[in-house]
């Protein structure tokens, strides 16, 4: 099934039949974070949600998880995976990657494989839901910065509106479909959310993201 013979020992512990065929997306790393395995459910959400915004076809087997992870989170992910890889204990992350049409929140699980041998990801959805967030119209001037970028979390996927009053707008037209000028951040709520500090973190973020002590 998984035609690795290498992969199938590091899952001897779990059921990789099971884990191949599973809706939830599922992948292995090896301890240098390079992609090692993808299951159906990874092909599946990648091809429904045309590949964005973390997970695409193009990042295949041999790739660096991390280069599919924006900028600005790649310091949280390689801190937490490397812990979990070293210290031999799952983690748990709980994040939001929401389409234009459905509010999602997802539950990241990792679990060390081997003896630090490689760690296995599994992606699954523990909340699902219509939007409750009031639809903005994907009108450039509104949010573009003085370079013409436009600043988009990539958590939750609002769009920073600039401004003498700047807010975090959800803009459903630009999820589908992000404009060709956009830059990723992360919005103070999901910072706050989902990424509670760690030290390392909390000095790769902008100022404005950064908590104090
Ligand atoms: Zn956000």
């Amino acid at each position: 099934m998984l035609n690795d013979p290498e992969i199938e020992r590091l899952l001897e512990n779990f059921r990789p039949a099971a884990l191949h065929s599973a809706d939830e997306t599922v992948y292995v790393l090896r301890p240098d974070l390079q992609l090692a395995y993808v299951n159906l459910g990874w092909m599946r959400f990648a091809a429904r949600n045309g590949g964005e915004p973390r997970i695409s076809l193009k990042w295949s087997i041999g790739r660096c998880v991390l280069d599919a992870i924006a900028p600005i989170l790649r310091p949280f992910f390689a801190e937490n995976l490397g812990k979990c890889l070293r210290e031999g204990r799952p983690w748990k992350h709980h994040y939001d990657c929401s389409s234009a049409d459905l509010s999602r929140a997802f539950m990241m699980t990792t679990y060390p494989l081997g003896n630090a041998e490689g760690l296995l990801v599994i992606n699954s959805v523990e909340q699902e839901s219509a939007h409750t967030r009031s639809p903005h119209e994907p009108l450039e001037v509104l949010y573009q910065d003085e370079l013409g970028l436009i600043k988009q979390c990539c958590h939750c996927r609002r769009v920073q509106r600039t401004g003498p009053e700047p807010s975090w707008d959800w803009v459903p037209d630009w999820v589908k479909s992000p404009p060709p000028r956009t830059s990723h951040g992360v919005c103070e709520p999901c910072f706050g959310s989902y990424y509670p500090t760690t030290p390392r973190f909390r000095k790769s973020l902008p100022e404005a993201f950064q908590t104090r002590e």
